[in-house]
């Protein structure tokens, strides 16, 4: 194989990317549809926190590697139907995709079955109320929260967006952290490739990034 010697390697890109988000914010590696050796050379060069959009792709990925890297932390960034919640629940540490009520009681049936410890969870919050997209819209998100803190107490612990792909990003940003604040949660999960810089200095706490990181997707 031929290496495009302007191509920056992946601890390139992490160092790149850590210097330019600073030191308070975490870096998500969006390991979605990346070949297996950029998932070995992320973590031979130290990250070990990654986002994965799908259940049973992760589960192939990680459910190895997880029992020889203890200090691995798996975020589940994608959409989550309530029939996955209990593989779910027993791969990620966090799921940042809660959106409904419905899911919400299935997470909480998956832990009491497993007896796995309970993943942290955010709220995906639909900024741009976009039809057909995941996330509740913001009318909703206090009757979401309520109903986790009197169900699941002290496991939300954040908010997270994608914004619409045709507007600015900074209003969904500004919105993000404005609604986090309001409701007195400590993690704001925002910014992929394109924008993560600027999350960061809306007030991102975690920023999701993958082809910046790893290079363009596999398919
Ligand atoms: C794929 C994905 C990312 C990363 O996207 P890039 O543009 O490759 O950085 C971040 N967040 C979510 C939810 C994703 O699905």
């Amino acid at each position: 194989m031929t290496e495009d010697t302007q191509t920056p390697t992946i601890s390139e890109a992490r160092t790149r990317i850590l210097s330019e988000i600073g030191g308070d914010v975490t870096l998500v590696a969006a390991s979605k549809r990346q070949p297996e050796e950029r998932i070995e050379a992320a973590l031979e060069a130290g990250q070990r926190v990654f986002g994965e959009n799908r259940v049973q792709e992760a589960q192939s990925r990680w459910a190895s590697r997880r029992a020889n890297c203890s200090d691995l932390q798996l975020r589940l960034i994608g959409p989550l139907q309530s029939n996955k919640a209990e593989d779910a629940v027993q791969l990620f540490d966090v799921i940042e995709t809660l959106d409904r009520e419905k899911l919400l009681k299935a997470l909480i049936k998956a832990v009491e079955k497993t007896g796995v410890a309970a993943p942290d969870l955010l709220i995906q919050v639909n900024t741009g109320d976009e039809p057909q997209k995941g996330g509740v819209s913001v009318d909703g998100l206090a009757a979401l929260l309520a109903a986790a803190q009197e169900t699941y107490p002290g496991q939300v612990s954040g908010l997270m967006c994608i914004p619409p792909a045709d507007e600015p990003a900074a209003p969904h940003f500004a919105l993000l952290k404005k609604l986090a604040d309001q409701h007195q949660l400590k993690t704001v999960s925002m910014g992929m490739s394109g924008d993560y810089a600027l999350a960061a200095r809306l007030g991102a706490t975690h920023v999701r990034v993958g082809t910046a990181f790893f290079g363009a997707r596999d398919y």
